[in-house]
């Protein structure tokens, strides 16, 4: 049995989110065979040198988890791409490409964070070309940690303003993925199934493509509520708990 999230944004001091995610670390995840998250495990990550007593909580559950010999991969999301090896090592885990197509539940599925897919939001696609450049990530981690701080800080609230916006109105295509885009996507890659996370729009997606019925999952946010996929023989459930 498996297991995707994405999507909890945790940070340091964040109420309700951190105990659903310990909660499923200690009486859900231990059934599975392989966890995946999907992106956007944190809020913000600024280096795997900036290190909080939630940070080395989280690092310790998982590191727990993949002593039983299980799989624990990652992809990045648009707001913790800068999780790196030193996290990664101390997880015991795997970073897997932006686009992952593993063998999930016995079926291939095509994993993504979904930032990707959301090609209307041409302002979000320019300043992801520009912080994802490797240039600049090894500029940003010469700062000291304060000064990335604050950088991270001044970024967020850039990035919450412009959230009200869209968010106030759920409806928004431009926030949503790009139908176009996820066909075009599944069909180059030549699979049936998608997971991703990334638009907090909790819901599994019928679809057709030139070579057949399709499906997309999209992952739920976690909030009042933690939310998971569980894929077990060729069944893909969306599941919330709290
Ligand atoms: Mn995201």
């Amino acid at each position: 049995m498996d297991l995707l999230i994405s999507d909890l944004h945790l940070y340091e001091g964040q109420k309700n989110v951190p105990h659903l995610f310990f909660h499923f670390m200690e009486n859900i995840a231990p059934e599975s065979d392989n966890l995946y998250v999907l992106g956007d495990l944190f809020e913000y990550w600024i280096g795997d040198d900036f290190k909080t007593e939630l940070s080395e909580q989280v690092i310790a559950c998982f590191k727990q988890y993949t002593a039983q010999n299980k799989g624990l991969f990652f992809i990045h999301g648009n707001r913790d791409f800068l999780l790196g090896d030193d996290f990664l090592q101390r997880c015991g885990g795997v970073l897997l490409p932006e686009l992952s197509i593993q063998k999930i539940a016995e079926t291939p599925v095509l994993l993504m964070h979904g930032d990707s897919l959301c090609t209307l939001d041409i302002d979000y696609q320019n300043f992801k070309k520009w912080i994802r450049a490797p240039q600049w990530q090894a500029e940003f981690l010469k700062h000291t940690l304060e000064q990335r701080i604050a950088i991270a800080q001044k970024m967020r609230e850039q990035s919450q303003n412009k959230q009200q916006q869209s968010y106030q109105q759920m409806d928004n295509p431009i926030m949503d993925v790009n139908p176009e885009e996820v066909i075009t996507v599944m069909e180059s890659q030549a699979v049936h199934r998608l997971i991703h996370g990334h638009t907090h729009r909790q819901k599994i997606h019928s679809l057709d493509l030139k070579t057949g019925p399709a499906q997309r999952i999209v992952l739920g946010d976690w909030g009042k509520t933690g939310s998971y996929c569980r894929c077990h023989e060729g069944q893909f459930e969306l599941i919330n708990f709290s």
